[in-house]
């Protein structure tokens, strides 16, 4: 493996050509287009299907934020489809690969598509004159499609594709409806395959995952009992722009299912199938469809049957105890078979603790396990990389990133399953790997986006243009929108009112584009979903059409009128009425509003060394930025210190030294060691921090922040720990073996010490992990040493289950005891006597005698996270860790522009995915460095001086230090004002104004909300 290439310093030079291939365009292959392609470089996003998107466009919402899948996608897409230096070349893959890191070229397939993609314009108008049906992939079979479609609604390009192999033209030269319907003549049998060559200097591998087929586990009937459905066509029947529109049915008999079990680890965890790690998602995801098929159908009753939950991601705990108080079921069994009784039930049999029994269900949801992808032998082959055992690229202990093939980087489920926060981070970390590759060649094949000059709207009367958005059933299945449309129209300065099916679809941005120009608008009003996911996607296109991306205002019909008032549907279109017109109201009196520019600073700061910290300054460096490392302790390497092995058995120590050497020998790289922060002004691209080095003060001016500060051990107050040296907890038990000191002849570990317990609810996600570490290596040094394991649930996920498995298959015995009742010990001077109750026996209570009891203890959030948090200005979250912007598609970015946090400063995690959030870190910090300018808020507040008395109330509140008082009057730095309006709340005067949101403006629009 090339451990030497991922900590190597300095920029490459050999690197000939700035642009990147990026094979698979999930959420992975789209995360890290729009990184590279932000940061100077141009991508060539190479997708085997009709559109990008992947799996997360089928999915219904995502855990634990119940955000929609697609609401959270689109916007992304519509930004890959719309960036001038990323190309999409789908129905595409790689033929061939050849030169060197730095110096590719690539052989790309581009298959006929049958359909011009620069005429298409997706009118629809050809498929309902196709005669053929066909299974729908995307709807996972559950209803057909047609032999000329769309893969669904959003996607991007949007445009038809003829399935050659359905089409009965290109089969038996019959029929050619389609072309013959065609207003846009962008139907073209005679398309043909091509053979295309592109020069890239690194490849990024994402072509995730396949769901497991469970039609070879005939003992489920799946395939052959129509109501017995996998977790994947649940989401598609969840969702309200699936087969069913959202209404929960069987597939069999259209009947509403009241029962519903769900059966865990299908192709997972399972030796019979050979799939023998954990698919990582499926618990939570299974947690997840329960909790929204209630929500759907309150008497939905679910029953989820699994073998242990593994809910150990950030918030996860939280979310699995929502769903048991919500009264979903858990069961701890696997189901063993599924039979139909007559009438399309479903008859369960289970083995349980208890020995087998069987229950009668409306409806089964098989859970089916992430697999490797189809094409994931042939790209292995192309690429010449190598993959592990079960499928997933073979990585290093330390990085999952790279592959076995120098210049080639892999990322998401392709690298082992993950969910979408892991995704999007890998996929970040990726673009940052293959970008300092060719760092030199930042910004040599890179366009800038250009729009077209602004137009001057102020002395024109207001002409405003509202769409108003289905969002699929989302909002039209609930509020009549036609109606809202025909009211709209009506409102005073529409000049247009129409209704779109997906506002953020990419024809739709066009269709905006239009009718701004056709119908001369000047102020826009999207009645859709929520601003904070979509709001940046509209204010785009509207620049794109020449407006001022202020003219813009949004009413959100989809969270404030058809979600919360789903079983109102009258009530919900007049309250839809209400908040257009509202919106209106203000649209007219919005003015266009001027973004200041600033230089950026390309230095980085990067707070806390541990491997984290180091990591990324390193790779900060190998993209030619400079950064500061702070550390706070003489030392770095932080909690790695304190590693003493890895799972292999090996030393990190050699690892762990050369990255010290390296960051310290690095002349990009300052490294501050006994230092902390003081203070932090400034704003993304421009922050000037004072950091205290030993007693002195330092000043550094800089353009982004990484925040890397790690978590502490949880030191137990639990079972007389430190009053009897045989209790200790795992790293002093890792200590003892590797130093030899090692002598006890049985050891009791205990889990979730002061974890998933009232005081901490969260599971600190590595402990089990570090227990199975920790047995296994016992085991190897003396085979008789009795181990026991004593857990809630053994919680090794992903690939770490083979890990799980071994130790098993060493003897680690492993004792599941009740959530409620903790095992007790009894100390004596003859030992340790642990008392716990086997919950697979039915609680049988059992008698352990041990030499030595281990226990294993949660990372907490560092004592001064909050001190830190003070001085960024950013949120912890409830469990004292730093908290980022959006945890599904911005896993690794703050609120605050131009700061960014990685590790385990940000959750509990292993150092191979602390490593790769660093790069995700740097990717990220990547887009604001490398620029020379960006722009800041326009939404700032003003003073107005004649009101001002000049009190310095404002001073106060401000929490951006952005208001001075000069000369008496308040003054605002517009640089560091954020627009939060606090200064304009306080004010006793009334002398300071938010733009954008005036009194006026905000006035106007309560007026016209009691207006009818
Ligand atoms: C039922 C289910 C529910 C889930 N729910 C959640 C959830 O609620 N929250 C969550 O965080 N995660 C969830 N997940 C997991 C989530 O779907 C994945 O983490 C995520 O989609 C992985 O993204 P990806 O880009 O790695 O892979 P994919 O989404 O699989 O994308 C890979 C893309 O690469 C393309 N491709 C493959 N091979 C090639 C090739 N040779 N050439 C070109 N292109 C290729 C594919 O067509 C595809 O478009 C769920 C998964 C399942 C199965």
């Amino acid at each position: 493996m090339q451990d030497e290439f991922i900590v190597k310093g300095g920029v490459e030079t050999t690197a000939k050509n700035g642009a990147v291939l990026i094979v698979g365009g999930g959420i992975a292959g789209v995360q890290a287009s729009l990184d590279l392609a932000d940061s100077g470089f141009k991508v060539y996003l190479v997708e085997k299907t009709p559109s990008i998107g992947g799996h997360m466009a089928q999915l219904d919402k995502t855990f634990p934020t119940n955000d929609c899948s697609m609401c959270i996608l689109s916007p992304k897409l519509v930004a890959v489809a719309s960036h001038p230096n990323i190309e999409i070349l789908t129905l595409s893959e790689i033929e061939e690969i050849s030169g060197v890191p730095g110096n590719f070229t690539v052989i790309v397939k581009k298959k006929a598509r049958y359909v011009d993609l620069s005429k298409c314009v997706a009118c629809g108008q050809c498929i309902k004159k196709c005669p053929i049906k066909v299974d729908y992939e995307f709807e996972e079979q559950l209803i057909k499609r047609k032999a000329i479609y769309i893969p669904f609604p959003q996607a991007v390009p949007l445009c038809y594709a003829i399935d050659p192999e359905k089409c009965i033209y290109l089969t038996k030269e019959k029929c050619g409806n389609c072309k013959t319907v065609c207003p846009a003549d962008a139907v073209n049998f005679e398309d043909t395959d091509q053979l295309l060559e592109f020069a890239v200097g690194s490849v990024i591998l994402a072509p995730g995952l396949d769901t497991f087929d469970p039609t070879q586990m005939g003992q489920y009937g799946f395939g052959r009992f129509k109501n017995v459905v996998t977790s994947i066509q649940f989401e598609r029947i969840m969702c309200s722009s699936g087969p069913y529109e959202g209404h929960i049915k069987r597939p069999g008999d259209d009947k509403e299912p009241i029962e519903i079990a769900f059966a865990q680890c299908i192709g997972s965890r399972d030796e019979k199938i050979g799939n023998l790690y954990c698919s990582s998602v499926c618990c939570m995801y299974t947690i997840k469809e329960a909790i929204i098929a209630k929500e759907h159908q309150p008497n939905i009753k679910a029953t989820i049957f699994y073998i242990d939950i593994r809910a150990f991601g950030k918030e996860f705990e939280d979310y699995y105890l929502r769903a048991k108080k919500l009264g979903i079921e858990f069961v701890k069994s696997k189901i063993a078979s599924v039979s139909e009784l007559p009438n399309g039930d479903l008859e369960v049999k289970i083995d349980a603790d208890e020995g087998s029994l069987t229950r009668k269900f409306d409806m089964v949801v098989l859970s089916v396990g992430l697999t490797r992808c189809r094409s994931s032998d042939s790209l292995a082959k192309v690429f010449d990389i190598e993959l592990d055992e079960q499928g997933f690229v073979q990585s290093s202990e330390f990085c999952s990133i790279v592959t076995s093939k120098e210049g080639v980087f892999a990322c998401g489920t392709f690298t082992g399953p993950k969910d979408i926060p892991d995704t999007v981070a890998e996929a970040s970390g990726a673009a940052a790997l293959a970008s300092s590759l060719i760092a030199k060649k930042r910004g040599e094949l890179a366009v800038r986006k250009e729009y077209p000059p602004e137009k001057d709207v102020i002395y024109e009367r207001p002409r405003i243009g509202v769409f108003v958005c289905h969002c699929g059933t989302n909002i039209g299945g609930v509020v009549d929108v036609p109606a809202v449309v025909e009211y709209a129209s009506k409102l005073p300065y529409v000049e247009y009112a129409g209704e779109t099916l997906y506002t953020c679809s990419q024809d739709t941005q066009q269709k905006i584009i239009d009718t701004i120009k056709g119908k001369n608008l000047n102020r826009i009003v999207v009645a859709a979903c929520s601003p904070r996911t979509h709001e940046p996607l509209f204010r785009n296109t509207i620049r794109e059409a020449g407006l001022n991306e202020y003219l813009f205002e949004m009413a959100n019909i989809r969270d404030q009128c058809s979600w919360v008032h789903m079983n109102e549907p009258e009530k919900a279109t007049e309250k839809s009425k209400d908040l257009v017109r509202m919106a209106v109201y203000r649209a007219k009196l919005l003015q266009p509003l001027p973004k200041q520019t600033f230089s950026v600073n390309s230095k980085a700061l990067v707070v806390g060394g541990g491997i984290t910290g180091m990591t990324a300054a390193i790779e900060l460096s190998r993209q030619g930025f400079e950064s500061v490392l702070v550390e706070r302790s003489e030392r770095l390497g932080g909690r790695l210190n304190r590693v003493r092995y890895m799972m292999d058995g090996r030393s990190q120590r050699e690892y762990l030294d050369s990255l010290i050497r390296q960051v310290e020998n690095d002349s990009n790289v300052e490294v501050l060691k006994n230092a902390h922060l003081k203070d932090v002004l400034g704003f993304v691209g421009n922050f000037v921090t004072t950091i205290d080095v030993a007693g002195s003060e330092k000043k550094i001016e800089h353009g982004a922040i990484i925040v890397a500060t790690g978590g502490l051990d949880y030191v137990p107050t639990e079972y007389d720990y430190g009053r009897d040296n045989r209790i200790i907890v795992q790293s002093q038990l890792e200590d003892l073996i590797a130093d030899g000191k090692f002598s006890a002849r049985s050891v009791v570990m205990i889990q979730c010490v002061g974890a998933r317990c009232p005081e901490r609810i969260y599971c600190s996600k590595i402990c089990c992990i570090e227990a199975v570490k920790n047995a296994i290596e016992i085991k190897k040094r003396d085979p008789n040493c009795s181990v026991y394991v004593l857990h809630k649930d053994i919680r090794t996920y992903g690939l770490h289950e083979l890990d799980y498995r071994k130790a098993g298959e060493l003897g680690v015995q492993f004792i599941r005891f009740p959530d409620n009742e903790d095992p007790r010990v009894e100390i004596s001077s003859e030992g340790l006597k642990v008392n716990v109750k086997d919950a697979s026996l039915e609680n049988e209570e059992l008698f352990l005698q041990a030499d030595l009891l281990v226990l294993s203890v949660p990372i907490v959030a560092n004592q001064d996270s909050s001190e830190l948090a003070q001085l960024l200005k950013v949120p912890l979250s409830k469990d004292g860790f730093f908290l980022e912007v959006h945890m599904k598609l911005r896993p690794v970015d703050f609120a605050t522009d131009g700061i960014f946090i990685a590790g385990t400063a940000h959750w509990p995690k292993f150092s191979k995915e602390c490593v790769s959030q660093a790069y995700a870190t740097v990717s990220r910090a990547a887009t604001i460095l490398s620029k020379d300018t960006i722009e800041g808020e326009g939404i700032v507040p003003s003073v107005n001086e004649c009101k001002c008395t000049g009190c310095g109330l404002c001073v106060e509140v401000c929490p951006f230090r952005a208001i001075e008082i000069k000369d008496g009057k308040a003054c605002v730095n517009e640089a560091l004002c954020k627009g939060c309006g606090g200064c304009v709340a306080t004010c006793p005067s009334g002398a300071i104004q938010q733009k954008h949101l005036k009194d006026e403006q905000i006035i106007e629009m309560i007026k016209s909300a009691v207006m009818e």
